[in-house]
């Protein structure tokens, strides 16, 4: 088997945003499962430090761990200049942490705006802007962005969430045409709910807003998935994967939903 059509990522360094919990973690899991050289980057230590110990556990490998806020540049430039020091060049980012706050319309201030709009697409344009020069010296990279359905369609009473997930496919799209000759590729996964802490706080705040029972609301979200299921966060991280691979290098400007057939 040639690289081309391996999926093995052995001497590669992958970094991964929010890889601490959620999709992050199952991302992080699948690359060291294929060998990878890993870093993790959250804001919370104790997470990662817990996420570390997982991956030395479960897969025997050494994970660094950065502590940084993804919307902040200078703390972004120093996690992955601290980053590169301990494993090398950077040739896999995933821009995977993000959240999705829900309000309607006329109760979306220009604050929680702009902090939908900074930590999913000012985040991810940080992190891009600080592998982008090594990627091109070295004639290759992937670069995989965690968008959501919501980067492809509107939904209600999130579109602060939805305008910055479209800004994250938008972005996505304008690189990959700056990068195509580069070697470098820039693809967009896009899920439906996953099953993460942050599908329970959605759930939680469908029975604060309406006194719907959990399951209810559970339910009513699998609804939206022609699967009748809520996601697997591994699912995301096998995207992930077949888009990071060696042999995937003319698939580039994708966004793919991951999403049991709610869009297409
Ligand atoms: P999650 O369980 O809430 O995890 C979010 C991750 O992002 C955590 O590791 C968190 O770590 C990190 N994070 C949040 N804010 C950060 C910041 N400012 N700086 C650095 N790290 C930060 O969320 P998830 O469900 O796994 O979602 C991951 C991504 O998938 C997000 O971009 C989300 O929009 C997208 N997505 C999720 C779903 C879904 O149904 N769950 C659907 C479509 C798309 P710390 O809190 O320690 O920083």
């Amino acid at each position: 088997m040639t690289a081309l059509h391996s999926d093995l990522l052995e001497g590669q360094h992958a970094l991964v945003t929010g890889g601490g919990r959620g999709i992050g973690a199952a991302i992080a899991d699948a690359l060291a499962a294929r060998g990878a050289s890993l870093t993790v980057l959250g804001r919370t230590a104790a997470t990662l430090e817990a996420k570390q110990a997982d991956l030395a556990g479960r897969f025997g490998i050494a994970a660094g761990t950065v502590a940084a806020d993804a919307t902040d540049e200078a703390a972004v430039e120093e996690a992955f200049a601290q980053a590169v020091a301990e494993r090398g060049p950077i040739s896999i980012l995933v821009n995977n942490a993000g959240r999705g706050d829900s309000a309607p319309f006329k109760r979306t201030t220009t604050e929680f705006f702009m902090r939908m709009v900074e930590i999913n697409l000012l985040s991810t344009f940080l992190c891009i802007r600080q592998v982008l020069p090594g990627m091109t010296e070295a004639g290759y990279g992937r670069i995989v962005n965690i968008a959501s359905t919501a980067g492809l369609v509107g939904y209600r009473y999130v579109s602060a969430y939805v305008a910055s997930k479209h800004g994250v496919v938008g972005l996505t799209r304008s690189l990959a045409l700056e990068t195509a000759r580069t070697g470098i590729t820039v693809n967009a996964v896009c899920p439906g709910y996953v099953e993460t802490d942050m599908t329970a706080d959605t759930i939680a705040n469908i029975v604060e807003k309406t006194g719907m029972d959990a399951n209810a609301a559970r339910a009513q979200l699998a609804q939206s998935n022609p699967q009748r299921r809520l996601i697997d966060p591994a699912e995301v991280a096998s995207a992930v994967i077949w888009l990071a691979r060696p042999g995937s290098g003319s698939i580039t400007g994708q966004s793919i939903p991951v999403a049991g057939g709610e869009v297409m």
